[in-house]
């Protein structure tokens, strides 16, 4: 097996299966790619099945937020069968990050070679019984509406209809963390774009536009050193405004380990992060109340940091707890450059 020879050759002695998942997935740069560590534990998968999907997007992964032309689709499939729109929208950003044309990693199902098509992520066989030529141009996986009204009445007729998103989630792909992910990334969306999708949607950019986004939500190498990533990087120069995302309360604002000043503003139910700033920077006090939009500060260069940027970063919760217990997005949920 290619675990066993990478820990030989790397010498290590006895791995845990989190040495395991490790190896592959930063092998694969990308957590998305976990449905394929099944191949390490289980001898029925032929390694073989593991090649590089042609479909996959890492840029329409890590933006997150749902496509303006696909919203109206998720909001119509899921009033048919009776389900929330919002599990559909986290299926599709889960399985393919919102692409049309992904295909999945060969797997055996039933003894039979097969791979997943499309948006949604469809077997063959399971497209053909839940699938519905939804436009009259051919019934297709590849077709974002005919993929996302299969998608709707599969999940409906496993459980979504009676409000069991657990179990539903469980038949599409069988994996716990998958539903865990799957339900996380549902909550998301409607806490950004309402029960009804037609909420306020993404929130106001932290920065003035058009600066690039540099470093991204996720796993990265630092001075040679993994490590985690939890926010995005903006490259801004020092002195540009910073903007609160949302209506919210300022909870810190000066020192804080590693991002020499920050802002942390208070949300309905998250926190938003502005790291790296100059204490001349912080332009407002704990306690204040701020609106969506407002001018907060000017963003720097200190701390832990390698040139002049905007670390911003959005974590689940209330303030300290949030931070504290590492609760962090994508941050590309909820706003866009
Ligand atoms: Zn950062």
């Amino acid at each position: 097996r290619f675990d066993e020879v990478v820990f030989q050759y790397a010498g290590i002695k006895r791995p845990t299966n989190h040495d395991r998942i490790y190896i592959l997935e930063t092998g694969y740069g990308a957590t998305l790619e976990r449905e394929n560590s099944d191949w390490l534990f289980r001898p029925d998968v032929d390694p073989m099945s593991l090649v590089q999907n042609p479909g996959y997007s890492p840029d329409a992964y890590r933006y997150g937020a749902i496509p303006s032309n696909l919203l109206p689709v998720f909001i119509d499939a899921a009033k048919k069968y009776g389900i929330k729109w919002y599990i559909l929208a986290a299926i599709a950003y889960r399985e393919s990050g919102f692409n049309p044309n992904a295909v999945g990693p060969w797997v055996t199902v039933g003894g039979k070679m097969t791979r997943a098509l499309g948006m949604m992520q469809f077997l063959p066989d399971t497209f053909e019984y839940y699938g519905t030529d939804v436009n009259g141009n051919g019934k297709s996986p590849f077709d974002p509406e005919d993929a996302i009204y299969a998608a709707a009445r599969m999940i409906a007729e496993n459980g979504g209809r009676v409000g069991n998103y657990h179990r539903a989630l469980y038949r599409y792909n069988r994996a716990d963390w998958y539903v865990r992910d799957v339900l996380a990334i549902a909550e998301n969306y409607r806490a950004i774009y309402g029960e009804d999708g037609r909420g306020q949607g993404l929130l106001a950019w932290p920065t003035e536009r058009g600066y690039p986004i540099t470093s991204f939500f996720g796993l990265r190498t630092l001075s040679g050193e993994e490590e985690m990533h939890y926010g995005i990087d903006i490259a801004t120069p020092v002195g540009t405004p910073l903007y609160a995302i949302a209506d919210g309360v300022v909870v810190a604002a000066g020192p804080a380990r590693g991002y020499g000043n920050w802002i942390v503003i208070q949300h309905l139910d998250f926190v938003s992060i502005y790291g790296h700033l100059y204490a001349d920077g912080i332009l407002v006090s704990v306690g204040q109340r701020v609106t969506k939009g407002q001018l907060i500060g000017k963003s720097g260069n200190a701390g832990r940091s390698t040139g002049p940027h905007l670390h911003f970063g959005i974590a689940l919760g209330s303030f300290p707890q949030a931070i504290q217990q590492k609760r962090y997005v994508n941050p590309l949920l909820y706003v866009q450059p």
